[in-house]
């Protein structure tokens, strides 16, 4: 399904499906140009996704070929995962390397097996974490033996016609990129801002503090002149400052919300601590969470522990391999 979303650039959304997951679908954007054309990340590395985004690419009458470039915002698989595509008709690709770096160290299992480890660290049954072996992000990941033009913080990309600027907004991921377009005020956010869900954030073994770099992230685009603000996911809005805001309180929401459960369960590993936090997963108990859910919820009850302990509000103790986390106390 494709929808107009601007004219003068002319860009257009393909509404790429992504089933069994509660995003739902990907924002798969075409800025479709006189001399050429910019796809915008792709959907999963499955039959379903690459058929609505070449169903989509046919509808706009776009080939994949030299003259069609494709930018992947960041590493997730829904954005990258049909980069084989493109690579194989020698679109030229463009991503920041941190990200690019990440996909090739995922291709022998390394850095999944880092994060299990981590995870079994932080409490996670060792039955839980076999339970993710299915997991979308895994088992629909593309094969990152593709070429790809390294883009950076500030570069100006020329591409569709459209001086298109790089901003790099690690957080979401370490190397997540939006991409704006200055003279039209427009802002492809990516999963860096989304406007009907809240972008999970996760802890990195390569990236510290990813809660504090998200936040500062968030300031850093804060006063962008925008005047459409497009997203990865669901739908997009006409500014960005107020719900950077909502953001913001959403976070110091789950932090308070630590502290509270912190002291009320003191020497808690961060799994011990995920099933007392609110989630969004409506009508649903912790033990009725689908295993993607719970790895995620733990993920980001991390990234907030992680941010905590950096700021002395929370201590950890590592015993027999597993940390346990308490609230520093104050002398008075
Ligand atoms: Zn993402
Ligand atoms: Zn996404």
């Amino acid at each position: 399904m494709i929808q107009q979303v601007h004219s003068h650039p002319d860009i257009y959304r393909i509404r790429v499906n992504l089933p069994d997951n509660p995003l739902q679908y990907l924002n798969a954007y075409v800025i479709k140009g006189v001399s050429g054309n910019l796809v915008i990340d792709t959907g999963f590395n499955r039959p379903e996704c690459k058929r609505a985004l070449c169903q989509g690419l046919q509808e706009l009458d776009i080939r994949l070929q030299s003259d069609t470039s494709l930018f992947i915002t960041h590493l997730h698989a829904d954005h990258s995962g049909l980069v084989g595509l493109f690579a194989q008709a020698g679109c030229p690709i463009y991503m920041h390397p941190v990200d690019y770096q990440y996909l090739v160290d995922s291709e022998d299992g390394s850095t999944w097996k880092a994060a299990e480890d981590n995870f079994m660290r932080e409490g996670m049954p060792t039955a839980e974490i076999k339970t993710q072996f299915s997991n979308q992000a895994r088992t629909f990941s593309p094969d990152p033996h593709f070429p790809v033009n390294p883009v950076h913080d500030g570069d100006c990309l020329h591409l569709a016609g459209c001086d298109l600027q790089v901003i790099h907004t690690p957080g979401h991921t370490p190397g997540l990129c939006c991409l704006y377009l200055p003279k039209e005020e427009v802002f492809f956010t990516s999963d860096h801002i989304l406007f009907d869900i809240t972008p999970n954030i996760q802890v990195w073994y390569h990236m510290k503090q990813a809660l504090q770099r998200y936040l500062e992230s968030l300031q850093k685009v804060r006063e962008l002149p925008v005047r459409l603000a497009l997203p990865g996911h669901r739908e997009g809005d006409t500014s960005i400052a107020g719900r950077i805001d909502e953001i913001v309180a959403h976070h110091d929401r789950r932090l308070a919300e630590i502290c509270h459960l912190a002291g009320l369960y003191p020497h808690s590993t961060a799994y011990d601590i995920a099933p007392h936090m609110t989630w969004s997963m409506r009508g649903k108990q912790w033990k009725d969470f689908p295993p993607t859910q719970k790895w995620f919820a733990l993920g980001e009850t991390l990234a907030h522990i992680e941010y905590l302990v950096d700021h002395g509000v929370l201590c950890c103790r590592e015993e027999q391999g597993c940390r346990h986390y308490d609230l520093v106390r104050t002398e008075t």
